[in-house]
């Protein structure tokens, strides 16, 4: 080894431009930050090449001073906290000195800036780090960062960052979520020359949602705010009829910040337990302000992620504060008129399953301990017995004949076979049965027109990635017309599609493309849609079944190439063999 030496200035800020700077998006993501930072009420970025030719963002800002200039690109340097005790509480978004350093150690940068106090600004240009030029220069209040060539002397970087339309896209999200956090600025977005968002900084929520996801969906939210001693949250709840099949649209701000907070996603989700059917996620702006010392944003290079002190309160605060909103608005009589015998039922069922081992629980009182265990034991049958499941440890089609021989609601069948007792989830089997059916059909492709039209307002990211994969699209049944912008007219959908969940379907099929990208084929866009319509159409859970249909059910079931499991990998049957139940007996 050689000997041990303090690393150059250049090379250290490219260290920590792996972190900070992973790619284009996390440039866009530092300059807008230092914008708001400075306290910009219009902020414009402009991407060219997807970012990894030019990234431009303005702002009317503070501006730096002739004086400072140097200092904001040298590694911690910062106008924003002075000592740790300032680091305990962090009110602006940035606070490492980092971003500045570590972008220009891997790009050439240009920065004109003037404060309002100033009568002349300065311009600085830099390349890979070193100052090139810095002169006086007249420029409106405020600071303009250029970024061009961002990776050009890290060329492995550079060649991770493979598709333009994909960090066009990224960027897109993040302005989205930036335009949430603060809808008392105006953001305008250009790509390649075009506009392609716009917020109008009016401090509405509201107005944040239709700069997002358009009038339409706007409409669909609910605005709400609740304060709780130091705890303030606001936000918009999707309406159930709304929601997406990703978690993506859940957007968590803390103080101002956007992060990632799987705690609090699933306090969202939680919220909507009883209104939305399982596999779909709501659309939802929580906004919450706390006092900073209760937060440490200071865990992640990127300050993508938070630790919160208290999480629990603020956890069922958020679910408590989104569900009055919802109930507050009917929701749950508008969701069940729209789509009779569906929702409430899976809803109200689904509480249940999980209930009965509790309150049968508590009812057994204390000398009931054992059949405590024994009720738990059950409900984790589906682990334990798994492997015993013949055509698991076959891995053959060997399902058996069956016998129906009861329901156990709300979606179990309960089966008689030959070597013990089957249940069968029904919504599952169903979903296998017609996925396979879907898949493997003639009418794969085929086509039925509808009466009346869907329109389609898309956001940019949804319209690129529909241009760019329409003809799977159109391979699978959908006939699409493009009405202008991002606008689209849904003319006609896959054979199978029930009525009314077009719209539904479609917008699940781009979130999945949008969350997979490029990773896809159009075997794995055929399989997606398969599922989907095969989770749309199978009974669900809480619906009774005759007994011949049943029977009819299982039957079908063993036709298929994989009968064990739905599409998504669930099991869709359990199997009790004679032998355990003679064990379980103590026979
Ligand atoms: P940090 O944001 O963590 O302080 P940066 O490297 O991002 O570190 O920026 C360094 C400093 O440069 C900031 O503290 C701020 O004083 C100044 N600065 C950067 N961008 C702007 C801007 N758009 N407007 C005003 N000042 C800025
Ligand atoms: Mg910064």
């Amino acid at each position: 080894m050689s000997k041990i030496i303090i690393l150059d200035e250049i090379t250290k800020n490219q260290i920590a431009a792996g972190e900070v700077v992973e790619r284009p998006v996390s440039v866009v993501k530092e300059l807008v930050e230092n914008s708001l930072d400075a306290g910009s009420k219009n902020i414009t970025i402009d991407i060219t090449g997807g970012g990894l030719e030019k990234i431009t963002v303005t702002d009317d800002g503070c501006g730096i001073p002739g004086e400072e200039i140097h200092l904001a690109f040298q590694r911690h340097a910062t106008s924003k906290i002075n000592s740790t005790l300032d680091l305990n509480r962090v009110t602006t978004l940035g606070f490492r000195g980092e971003a500045l350093p570590s972008i220009a150690a891997v790009s050439k940068v240009s920065v004109t800036t003037r404060t309002k106090d100033s009568l002349s600004g300065t311009a600085v240009e830099l390349a890979g780090g070193t100052l090139i030029s810095a002169v006086t220069a007249g420029c409106p209040t405020g600071t303009t960062v250029t970024v061009r060539e961002l990776f050009y002397n890290t060329p492995v970087r550079r060649k991770t960052v493979k598709n333009p339309v994909s960090e066009g896209s990224l960027c897109t999200d993040l302005i989205s979520k930036l335009s949430f956090s603060r809808p008392d600025v105006c953001f305008e977005m250009r790509l390649n020359g075009k506009r392609i968002f716009y917020s109008p900084g009016t401090n509405s929520l509201i107005d944040s949602a239709a700069a997002v996801y358009g009038q339409n969906q706007a409409r669909e939210m609910i605005y709400f705010e609740n304060r709780e001693e130091e705890i303030a949250i606001k936000g918009l709840a999707g309406k159930p009829s709304i929601s997406r099949s990703t978690r993506n649209h859940i957007t968590i701000i803390i103080n101002g910040r956007f992060v990632n907070c799987q705690p609090l996603t699933s306090a969202v989700e939680e919220a909507y337990r009883e209104l939305l059917s399982s596999g779909r996620r709501p659309v939802a702006v929580i906004s919450i302000n706390v006092p900073p010392e209760l937060t440490d944003i200071n865990i992640h290079p990127a300050k993508l992620e938070i630790r919160l002190m208290d999480e629990e309160k603020l956890i069922s605060l958020t679910t408590g504060v989104l569900r009055q909103a919802l109930i507050s608005k009917e929701i749950i009589p508008t969701k069940i008129s729209a789509k009779p015998g569906k929702s409430k039922l899976t809803g109200q069922s689904l509480t249940t399953i999980e209930q009965v081992p509790l309150i049968t629980g508590q009812n057994a009182g204390q000398p009931g301990k054992e059949s405590v265990q024994d009720i738990s034991a059950g409900r984790y049958l589906p682990d334990e017995t798994r492997e015993e499941c013949p055509g698991y440890i076959s891995g053959l089609n060997s399902f058996p004949a069956l016998n129906a021989l009861a329901a156990l609601p709300p979606v179990y069948i309960l089966a008689a076979g030959e070597d013990g007792l089957y249940i069968v989830d029904q919504h599952a089997a169903h979903e296998r049965i017609l996925y396979e059916e879907f898949f493997f059909g003639k009418e794969q492709g085929d086509c039925q027109y509808l009466l009346v039209p869907v329109t389609l307002e898309l956001n940019y990211r949804e319209a690129e990635i529909l241009l760019e994969r329409v003809i799977w699209f159109t391979d699978s049944g959908f006939v699409i017309e493009h009405f202008g912008g991002n606008t689209f007219l849904l003319r006609g959908v896959p054979l199978k599609l029930p009525s009314g969940q077009e719209k539904e379907v479609f917008l699940d099929l781009l979130d999945y493309l949008k969350e997979k990208g490029s990773i896809l084929n159009l075997a794995d866009f055929s399989k997606k849609l398969a599922s989907t319509l095969a989770c749309r159409r199978a009974v669900k859970a809480g619906e009774k079944l005759a007994h011949f249909s049943m029977n009819a059910l299982l039957q079908e079931l063993a036709k298929t190439k994989n009968p064990f499991t739905c599409p998504h990998g669930r099991p869709t049957t359990v199997f009790l063999s004679n032998s355990e139940l003679k064990n379980r007996f103590k026979r």
